[in-house]
């Protein structure tokens, strides 16, 4: 068949090659432990300083060009979700994906929540009344820290950020990450995030990563005059899950809390109690 050219064909073979002995590079490709080889390569290249064995800066400015062509407008945010090395806080097997628009697994059943959406609440967080003066979201209260990636990109934007995760592995393992990446003004909490955390408050902003089917009234509580709360939660009628706004506002008429409903999301479940 194709055996009479000068180069014989490798692949398929030519029936009349079927029987010949195997060629040098034959043997090569056969060598069993060459895929191990192969991997330890991939393993080193995605332990290099840099991360992704590309330059992980780069990558991200990327994902910020993106969301702001998509967008995402405030400067401080886009700036804030450079900075933070969103990689660092998934599994090595997906740290490839870590700068795709879009939610990852983190365990447990969880995810750590797409930067479109991350950079979105904190635009909102930035435009309410109190941020506004202040230039800065002052003191906030997440719920929901998961692997801890919006709490970092939150730091970066606040004076304190006080975080609560319900599930204690998540928690002790967002506690080690933030450490190892020396993240300030943090504070970490194992409880239930719908009693919020009264010590330290009033807080400035109140931000869910978790949606439920009511505002625990502990967030109303504890949010400051002037303060803006951002949470997924359930809308009328069963018709899935929304962006809500609830500003609370002081004026010359008292004291109020003003809500705004805002674009469909998709979010895990606000759940009681601690695990
Ligand atoms: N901001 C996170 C997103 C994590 S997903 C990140 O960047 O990775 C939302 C998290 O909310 C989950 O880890 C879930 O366990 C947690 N959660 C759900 N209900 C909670 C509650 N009542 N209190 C505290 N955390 C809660």
């Amino acid at each position: 068949m194709s055996a009479g050219g000068p180069k014989p064909r490798r692949f398929p073979l030519g029936l009349d090659q079927v029987q010949a002995k195997p060629t040098a590079s034959a043997r090569e490709v056969l060598r069993p432990q060459a895929h191990l080889h192969m991997a330890a390569a991939d393993a080193a290249r995605l332990q290099t300083p840099q991360g992704l064995g590309l330059d992980s800066a780069g990558v991200r400015q990327r994902m910020v060009q993106r969301l702001r062509r998509e967008g995402l407008v405030d400067e401080r945010v886009l700036q804030a979700l450079a900075d933070v090395p969103r990689h660092e806080f998934v599994d090595s097997a997906l740290a490839i994906q870590a700068y795709e628009d879009t939610s990852l697994p983190i365990g447990h059943g969880q995810t750590i929540s797409k930067p479109s959406v991350v950079g979105r609440m904190i635009a909102l967080l930035l435009a309410g009344e109190g941020a506004r003066q202040r230039g800065q979201l002052g003191r906030v209260l997440e719920i929901g820290t998961g692997c801890g990636y919006q709490a970092a990109v939150l730091a970066r934007l606040s004076r304190q950020v006080v975080s609560i995760e319900r599930l204690k592995p998540l928690h002790d393992k967002a506690v080690d990450t933030l450490a190892r990446l020396q993240v300030p003004g943090l504070k970490l909490i194992h409880g239930d995030g719908r009693l919020g955390d009264a010590v330290a408050a009033p807080y400035d902003a109140i931000i869910a990563a978790a949606g439920g089917e009511d505002l625990p009234p502990a967030w109303l509580a504890q949010l400051a005059p002037g303060g803006r709360l951002v949470a997924p939660m359930q809308a009328p009628g069963g018709k899935g899950q929304v962006l809500v706004v609830i500003d609370h506002v002081r004026d010359a008429s008292g004291q109020r809390f003003v809500r705004t409903q805002h674009e469909a999301v998709l979010f895990v479940p606000l759940k009681s109690g601690v695990m």
